[in-house]
């Protein structure tokens, strides 16, 4: 690739896209101010965005997946403050569950997607994921979903009777 005018090469700015401004600070506030990199860094999130909507129309899902995935939409997001009862006496801040449920999807996923959303409702947690490009999105899911089922039970007891896992989104392939 090349260089732009103002000299960043613009490598530098896909990786920007890719990984965010944590990539690299430096040149994200240098291009917040440079029109040259402003203009290429708007050019290449138009590109991510045809990826994102290309996988959105393809995805790669088991049967049933869609349907589950529409039914979490209308899950409710638990107040906080609310609880679940899980045995005569015994109740779960619904804050717990989602802390557990959020930290067994992030270790299911091993690198390869991340946690984008975690809520209860009716007796279910609800988890939506960005997937990274190139990956099984059914194998992945479907993995988180047995995970959180898992570390729920174990650690919490009969909280939920379902995981939903939904995904909503995919992550860039890395630069290289
Ligand atoms: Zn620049």
């Amino acid at each position: 690739m090349t260089a732009l005018p103002c000299g960043t090469p613009a490598a530098e700015l896909l990786r920007l896209t890719a990984d965010g401004r944590e990539a690299d600070p430096g040149l994200a506030n240098h291009a917040a101010g440079c029109p040259h990199c402003t203009a290429e860094l708007a050019a290449l999130d138009a590109d991510w965005s045809g990826v994102r909507e290309a996988a959105r129309e393809r995805p790669r899902t088991p049967p049933g997946l869609a349907d589950r995935a529409l039914g979490a939409l209308s899950g409710v997001r638990a107040a906080p403050g609310s609880y679940h009862d899980i045995a005569d006496g015994v109740r779960v801040a619904d804050r717990v569950v989602v802390l557990i449920a959020r930290r067994a999807a992030a270790d299911a996923l091993d690198g390869l997607g991340s946690v984008r959303d975690v809520h209860t409702g009716q007796n279910k947690v609800h988890i939506g994921l960005a997937v990274r490009w190139g990956v099984a999105a059914d194998t992945l899911a479907e993995r988180v979903r047995t995970a959180v089922l898992a570390a729920l039970a174990n650690q919490v007891g009969p909280v939920v009777s379902a995981v939903d896992v939904q995904v909503n989104d995919v992550l860039p392939p890395p630069f290289g």
